[in-house]
Formats: structure tokens, C-alpha cells, sequence
């Protein structure tokens, strides 16, 4: 099956509607070692994007991901919003206008989504941030958009699971120094979470 830009909006739509399911799991992640706006802010910046989307679907699945990065750029407050507008634009300039996302256009994103977040954020692994569900996710790799995604998503889960014990270097959970240990990192598991979402838009 093709994978033009409907599908690909299809796909964010997917993923706004994960964020909203798990709004409240990522607002009391956030809480634990934030300031507990993770899971608003992401829920409010995709309900924006949902909102642009049902208005006109761009051209092209880089117009899409361009389309969806501006609008969490604009409304999404807090680090989050900065680091996944950058993964989202990075992707959407690594898709260039090609009509179709492709297997190897996808290793691409991916792999350009994760030097984005690197390059804003200054994480690297293991400073339990989103990077830590990002870094193995971006080794993903497949044969089909469905394969990639799904090793992606799973590689991400993991790499959120084994923020839980680490000591957070990184954001507003650094500041708890060792009392960030024994929590999840709320943006390695939204990270996972909106993976899972495209993993299960693809297999569909
Ligand atoms: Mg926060």
C-alpha cells in the first residue's frame, strides 16, 4: 500500500488521539520529577495539529511532518514543544517532496529526527531523556515502512523502560539530582508512545 501524505496524516492523527488517551499518565509521570505539564502541553500542541489536519491535508508526507512540527514549534510551551518540532522538521526535511514515503526515506527521518533532538537538546544517552527512547529507535531497521516502525516503537519502549532507574543530566528532573531515580522519563515514553501510534497507523 501506498503511504502518501493522507496516510501519513493519518498516521499523526493516530497519534494525537494516543496523546490524549495517555494525557493523564504523562501529566503524573511529569510530575514526579517536573513540572507536570508534559502531558497537557503535548495533548494541547496535537489537538492544533488534529485541528489543522481535518481543515487540508498537505501535498506531500514532508509537508505533513513540516505542517505538524511548526504547529508544536507555535503552541507547545516547555521543552517539549522545541525538541519535537525540531525531530518533526528535521523529518519532514530528510522526506524532501518526494510523494511517498519509502522504507529507506523512513530509516532517514528517523535517523535525522534523532540528530535534531541531539543537536537542540544536548542529551546524550542515558541522561534519562527522550533521547534515551529516540537513540534505539532510530537503529530501527526493515525491509517495510510497517517493520521499521514496529521495531522502532518497541526499541522505544525499551529505551524508555530503562530510564527508570537512571539519575536524570538533563531538564527539570536534574534538579531532583538522585531522587529523579525509580521514575520514567515522561518524554522517553511519549516518545514511545507516539512510535507505537505510527507503528500501529502502519499495520493497518
Ligand atoms: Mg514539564
Amino acid at each position: 500500500m501506498p503511504c502518501d501524505a493522507k496516510s501519513v496524516a493519518a498516521a499523526v492523527l493516530s497519534a494525537a488521539d494516543t496523546i490524549t488517551a495517555h494525557r493523564d499518565e504523562l501529566v503524573r509521570l511529569d510530575q514526579a520529577v517536573g513540572d507536570g505539564d508534559h502531558g497537557e502541553n503535548l495533548n494541547r500542541g496535537f489537538g492544533f495539529v488534529r485541528a489543522a489536519l481535518e481543515k487540508s491535508i498537505p501535498d506531500t508526507p514532508g509537508a505533513v511532518l513540516k505542517l505538524v512540527a511548526t504547529t508544536l514549534i507555535a503552541k507547545v510551551g516547555g521543552a517539549a514543544g522545541p525538541l519535537y518540532g525540531t525531530a518533526f522538521l528535521r523529518a519532514a526535511t530528510a522526506l524532501g517532496d518526494a510523494s511517498e514515503l519509502t522504507a529507506d526515506l523512513l530509516v532517514a527521518a528517523l535517523r535525522a529526527a534523532l540528530s535534531g533532538v541531539v543537536a537542540r537538546g544536548k542529551a546524550e544517552p542515558g541522561d534519562k531523556t527522550m533521547v534515551d527512547a529516540l537513540t534505539p529507535a532510530a537503529d530501527a531497521t526493515g525491509t517495510t515502512i510497517a517493520d521499521i516502525l514496529t521495531a522502532a516503537a518497541a526499541a522505544a519502549q525499551a529505551g524508555a523502560d530503562s530510564t527508570v532507574p537512571l539519575v536524570a543530566r538533563k531538564g527539570r528532573a536534574s534538579y531532583l539530582g538522585e531522587r529523579s531515580a525509580g521514575h520514567l522519563d515522561p518524554g522517553a515514553r511519549s516518545t514511545a508512545l507516539l512510535l507505537n501510534a505510527f507503528a500501529k497507523a502502519a499495520n493497518t
